[in-house]
């Protein structure tokens, strides 16, 4: 319903009666007309418009600067003045920040409240001696035996040139227990204190998926992996908070992230973090969301769905309950944790990663949750761990057949011919890592540029029809839509090194992938993804045309204005 026709409704149902014709403006006048504007529709119907026109939310008029013609009294008009103006971002796969550490953590309140052992947005080197006082401060804040907590480490960005460890981490408490998390969420360095909590020696066999490290001495080096990471951190306690503490951290952390979201230029984010629905709608109601929310699905959330019949795209335009949170299948590519049939360079040729899930359990997972009309979504990175994801959604879209099922892959990031075959089969929608390719360059020695040729597989899925999108996977990559953009163009990172360049694909590929199909991976490509009339007025006004740029300065363009539903949610 427009705007103006709501408006008429709830005076009429009043019982006002002489309208004027002075109220009313035309019911077909735009809210808004962008002109002079080189308009990057992702519409192959129409590639490139120099105006549009916008009303109650939707593009209703997509051409020439003619549209300017249609303006009325109301019509806010904007003169772009030459600048370059594309879909607004979708980013399918984010955590919004959440360490995975419960609701405290969750919807940016981590990213506000906690302490920060990297830069959460954009490259930056950091030294071990700034985390441990972060940390330390943190320390005289709480009381003995409960965590001391620091997220957003990068092994890789440390300027020290060397890994945290048991010793340093030793020096900011001896009565706390003391934990950094990476922010691949897959590793944790932690103190002695906590091995002690959790009465864990050198002597103590590695869990089933997961390890504890040790030095060359074979003592515990304070590094943990995977599934290590739940014995000990259940040893000791989280910090407390009220709820009225909980309910502020959640509000005032979901109104952080969305504004950084606007102020990066993503319009649609896919929300893979749990127990936050309730502080977005709030938000929403207080007009302090700035984006739109596919909400992945977990948990006590999931399991009431199946119960009730609730399916994946219940919801409005706002919020809608999107794919399941991603149900992981291995580890993790930044930490060198993913399940891989080749052995990883300069490690024992036994490693081969984690599996983090029987076969078995996967597919009754998958026929369970792909059943009850859910969209089906895995986190797997390695080739052996796709394997065993399409080996079991094969089964499940065999049992129950579904039009549309579209089941989502996050990351898929190693893929082989074989693979593609398959996922093209089933219109697999996977949620490949944007900004990985610049952002952690400094990781991919480890996997070698044959590896790095079959990583992170853009020209390849593309190549194949499949409809690759762009999961930052937020904390662990940073979600500038732009960083990613550039990172799929070169396959140049931060530090100069390429790898993998047979995957780059083009800029308008790259603003495809991650407009339209992202749109697509959650089943509302009718809806976003393109400036098309009848679609929903989400757009991105850029400094400069990305075309006329470095592809190396691709990250560096100022994001001008980001509009949602025709509403300008960040301005310069
Ligand atoms: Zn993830």
């Amino acid at each position: 319903m427009n705007r103006h026709r709501r408006d008429f409704l709830a005076l009429g149902a009043a019982g006002v009666v002489g309208l004027s014709g002075r109220a009313f403006a035309d019911p077909q006048e735009p809210d808004l007309i962008v002109h002079n504007a080189r308009v990057h529709t992702v519409d192959n119907a129409l590639p490139k418009a120099q105006s549009f026109a916008v009303r109650a939310g939707r593009f209703v008029a997509v051409g020439s600067n003619d549209i300017k013609s249609l303006a009325g009294k109301k019509t806010q008009i904007t003169d772009a003045k030459g600048m370059m103006v594309v879909p607004g971002f979708i980013d399918t796969h984010n955590h919004c920040g959440a360490g995975g550490f419960g609701l405290d953590k969750a919807g940016g309140a981590g990213l506000l409240y906690d302490v920060m052992a990297g830069n959460p947005y954009e490259v930056e080197r950091v030294s071990i001696a700034s985390i441990v006082a972060k940390l330390k401060a943190k320390a005289a804040t709480l009381p003995p035996g409960i965590w001391v907590m620091g997220y957003f480490l990068d092994d890789t960005k440390l300027s020290d040139k060397r890994s945290l460890n048991v010793h340093d981490l030793d020096k900011v408490s001896a009565d706390h227990p003391v934990a950094v998390v990476h922010r691949g969420g897959h590793t944790f360095f932690v103190n002695s204190k906590a091995f002690r909590m959790a009465g864990v020696t050198k002597a103590t066999p590695d869990p089933y998926g997961g390890t504890f490290d040790k030095d060359e001495k074979g003592e515990l080096n304070g590094r943990i992996t995977d599934r290590a990471g739940s014995m000990v951190f259940k040893a000791a306690k989280q910090e407390q908070f009220t709820p009225a503490q909980q309910e502020k951290r959640r509000l005032e952390g979901v109104a952080f992230i969305s504004a950084k979201f606007a102020q990066y230029g993503l319009t649609s984010v896919h929300h893979n973090e749990n127990g936050t629905l309730e502080a977005i709608q709030e938000q929403r109601l207080r007009g302090k969301l700035k984006h739109r929310v596919s909400y992945e699905v977990n948990d006590v959330l999931l399991e009431a769905m199946i119960k009730t019949g609730i399916a994946s795209g219940f919801g409005d335009e706002w919020v809608r309950l999107g794919a399941t949170w991603e149900h992981t299948a291995d580890g993790s590519l930044s930490e060198r944790t993913m399940a891989m049939r080749a052995p990883y360079i300069g490690m024992p040729a036994s490693y081969h990663g984690n599996i983090t899930e029987s076969q078995d359990d996967l597919n009754k997972w998958c026929e369970r949750v792909h059943r009850a009309h859910i969209q089906l979504n895995c986190h797997a990175n390695g080739d052996v761990a796709i394997d065993r994801v399409l080996t079991a959604y094969e089964r499940a879209l065999k049992l129950y057949p579904r039009a549309n099922a579209r089941p989502k892959i996050t990351h898929c990031s190693l893929i082989n011919a074989g693979l593609i075959k398959r996922m093209k089969a089933l219109d697999v929608v996977p949620a490949l890592f944007s900004t990985y390719p610049y952002y952690n360059s400094d990781k991919f020695h480890f996997y070698g540029q044959e590896a790095m040729e079959h990583m992170i597989a853009f020209r390849t899925m593309l190549d194949a029809g499949i409809k690759a999108s762009a999961g930052s996977d937020f904390g662990p990559g940073p979600f500038s839509p732009l960083m990613g953009l550039q990172a799929m163009v070169t396959r140049t990172g931060w530090n100069g090194e390429t790898w993998g360049a047979s995957q780059k694909i083009t800029l308008d590929e790259a603003i495809r992938v991650s407009t339209l199909n992202g749109a697509y991976n959650s089943r509302e490509e009718s809806d976003k993804g393109t400036i098309t009339a009848g679609k929903l007025a989400d757009f991105v006004m850029l400094a400069e045309d990305l075309h006329a740029v470095e592809p190396s300065k691709i990250k560096d363009v100022k994001i001008v204005r980001t509009v949602v539903g025709g509403k300008t949610m960040y301005q310069a």
